[in-house]
């Protein structure tokens, strides 16, 4: 991996827009995205031994033991070839010991995390997103009914394959994620802010708007 490449987590609630930017940071910086739910969510389809575990506690708003994680990131960034030039982190870290735990990592592979992004936003705004979201499965793209339509209902635009509603994406589970959030994933802001490479940005905005923000805090605007 190239010491120059960028190297980035987002940290954000469930609906905040991390899937959404994403894509857009791989674009421009070409970098490998790493999407810890997309990752459970292809073992689940393949109902491999962990996926049958994982979707049990995924569709309870639950998290995954932090080792199962640790490893699956581990092992990414190790034969990922995307990786090669950086990483986006997306729904990892998701708690302090997994936030831990990649930093010993990196520092052995010496190429530290440069940025942490926060998607800001406040729970009640959440709830629409979240159950009006569409996802394709195979590519992660995401839409919503309302605020992002398909151009053909229940379409991706792209392969044109059906679109999906996650099984954890009714409102019971989301206030788990939310509590969840709240009290193991939140206090890895103040993990970053200490070391110096977090900042928020307002993610109620529209997409386009966010993106220009997070540009501004990687100094490409
Ligand atoms: P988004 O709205 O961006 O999709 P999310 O938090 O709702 O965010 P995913 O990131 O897709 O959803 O993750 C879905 C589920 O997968 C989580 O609720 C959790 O059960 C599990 N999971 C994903 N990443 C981790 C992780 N790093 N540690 C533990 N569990 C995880
Ligand atoms: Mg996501």
């Amino acid at each position: 991996m190239a010491n120059d490449s960028l190297r980035i987590v987002l940290i954000g609630p469930p609906g905040s827009g991390k899937g959404t930017q994403a894509p857009n940071l791989v674009k421009k910086f070409g970098a490998g995205h790493l999407a810890t739910g997309d990752m459970l969510r292809s073992q689940v389809a393949k109902k491999t031994e962990l996926g049958i575990k994982a979707k049990k506690i995924m569709d309870e708003g639950g998290l995954i033991p932090d080792d199962t994680m640790v490893n699956m990131i581990e092992s990414e960034l190790e034969n990922n070839p995307a990786c090669k030039n950086g990483f986006i982190l997306d729904g990892f870290p998701r708690t302090i010991p997994q936030a831990e735990k990649l930093d010993a990592m990196l520092a052995k592979k010496n190429i530290p995390l440069q940025k942490a992004v926060e998607l800001k936003i406040d729970d009640e705004l959440l709830v629409a997103r979240i159950t009006g979201r569409l996802v394709h499965p195979a590519s992660g793209r995401s839409y919503h009914k309302l605020f992002n339509p398909p151009k053909v209902a229940g379409k991706d635009d792209i392969t044109g394959e059906l679109l999906i509603q996650r099984s954890d994406d009714n409102e019971g589970a989301l206030k788990k994620r939310l509590v969840n959030y709240h009290k193991q994933t939140e206090p890895i802001v103040d993990y970053y802010a200490k070391t110096g490479i977090w900042a928020a940005v307002d993610a109620s905005q529209a997409p386009k708007n966010v993106w220009s923000d997070v540009l501004k805090y990687l100094g490409q605007h």
